[in-house]
């Protein structure tokens, strides 16, 4: 089977699981939430909000709710700053019922905490990556997971393309289903990557090309317009022999940025790039920020945004485009002075879908600058797994998604 057939193929979903009165079952949920440093309180809740829906139906059928997640690197070691724990009042207060939290993931205490739960109680169990086991995609230690349940479902979208225990290992153990979040993401990537209206536009962004080139790739072959900003753009403008002065790029992606811009040409797609950079020579004084008049960037300034030359240029190519995918700020767009860019585009992108089109933002950057420009309501769909997404629409295999059984 090709892993792009993999993709498509229509999973069995939590709704066709029977007999869950009493039961126990085990959530794969993505709760990899940003938590404040000084308060230790969860900074924002969408991820929470998300798995919602599967864990409500679940209740209803009294079954006995047991979460497990990922939150951080903590690499395999325990580390209270990758706690789950600041998750418990939260998600207690949305579901509006106690939650319980075990300490461990798996051993005598998940067991204990397992064997306490009534039918409707909900279960959160501490960071599966405390454990080298769960990356390593350890069979044991997925044995362990799956020993806590009777059932298993998969709700973590942003997590299914990494083949780890619990998102590879658990569901060929237990009955297994996807929840309701993962359903509406696979849903609706889908739409975009099989059937997308034209023209389609892709907009990418974001540090490393080296992360994305796969997806650039793809996208020659899918899209009818892509647009490349971010620290990116200055290795293909860097492959065209353009001066990118002191600005992040990567050597070693060049030849490969050419070859992509000459499929490109050749499939007559429309590759954009900045044509006007905003500059700085020094990061820590953001005030100091110019213009280029044109493309190039002298030595020893560094480029922190598109300018406003670039976003004349997207404007007409946005308001065109039927569909839309983005991922990846334009700029350093956490610093105020660098943000424009992306900015701007929040709310072309906005302006877009409002007006009719599909448009669809994945990846954690790209969705903070959505809320930041107070857009997010307006967009189509917005995806919770910023990785899972671009590997879905270039066609990879997302382990945990084909680890789960097909629907009849
Ligand atoms: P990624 O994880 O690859 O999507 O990259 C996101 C990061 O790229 C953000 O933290 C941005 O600050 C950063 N970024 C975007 N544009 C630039 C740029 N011109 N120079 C350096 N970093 C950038």
């Amino acid at each position: 089977m090709t892993p792009m057939a993999a993709a498509t193929i229509k999973k069995r979903t939590v709704q066709s699981l029977t007999n869950l009165d009493g039961k126990r079952v085990l959530v794969r949920v993505d709760y990899n939430v940003p938590i404040d440093k000084q308060t230790g309180k969860v900074t924002d809740d969408t991820r929470l909000r998300a798995s919602l829906p599967t864990l409500e139906f679940l209740l209803q059928k009294k079954a006995k709710l047991i979460l497990m997640s990922h939150l951080g690197r903590p690499k395999g070691q325990v580390n209270p700053k990758y706690s789950l724990k600041p998750v418990v009042e939260p998600l207690g207060k949305l579901l509006k019922l106690p939650v319980q939290f075990s300490d461990d993931c798996i051993g005598p205490k998940a067991k204990e905490a397992v064997a306490k739960l009534k039918p409707g109680g909900v279960l959160l169990l501490e960071n599966l990556r405390f454990h080298p086991e769960e990356e390593a995609n350890d069979p044991g230690f997925g044995k362990e997971l799956a020993s806590l349940a009777d059932y298993y479902v998969e709700d973590a979208f942003g997590s299914v393309h990494r083949a780890h225990a619990s998102t590879a290992q658990v569901p060929s153990l237990l009955q297994s289903a996807a929840g309701f979040l993962l359903e509406k993401e696979l849903n609706f990537l889908q739409k975009v990557k099989s059937d997308p209206a034209r023209p389609y536009m892709v907009i990418l962004g974001g540090a490393k090309v080296s992360d994305k080139l796969g997806v650039v790739k793809a996208m020659v072959n899918q899209a009818n317009t892509i647009f490349i900003g971010g620290a990116m753009a200055y290795t293909f403008l860097k492959a065209q022999g353009h001066d990118v002065g002191d600005s992040l790029f990567e050597a070693d992606q060049i030849d490969l940025a050419k070859e992509i811009l000459g499929e490109a040409k050749a499939k007559n797609v429309s590759f954009l790039l900045p044509v006007d950079n905003k500059i700085v020579e020094n990061l820590e004084n953001p005030g100091g920020v110019k213009t280029t008049d044109g493309i190039d960037i002298p030595q020893g300034w560094k480029g922190v945004d598109i300018g406003a030359k670039t976003i004349d240029l997207l404007k007409p190519k946005i308001k065109e485009a039927k569909s839309i995918f983005w991922n990846g700020p334009a700029g350093i767009f956490e610093v105020k002075e660098f943000s424009q860019g992306t900015m701007e585009i929040a709310k072309l992108l906005a302006d877009a879908a409002r007006q009719g089109a599909m448009v669809v933002v994945g990846g954690g950057d790209s969705v903070a600058a959505v809320g930041k420009a107070g857009v997010s309501k307006d967009m189509t769909f917005i995806s919770t797994g910023g990785g899972a997404s671009l590997e879905f629409l270039e066609g990879q295999d997302l382990p945990g998604v084909s680890a789960l059984p097909n629907a009849n």
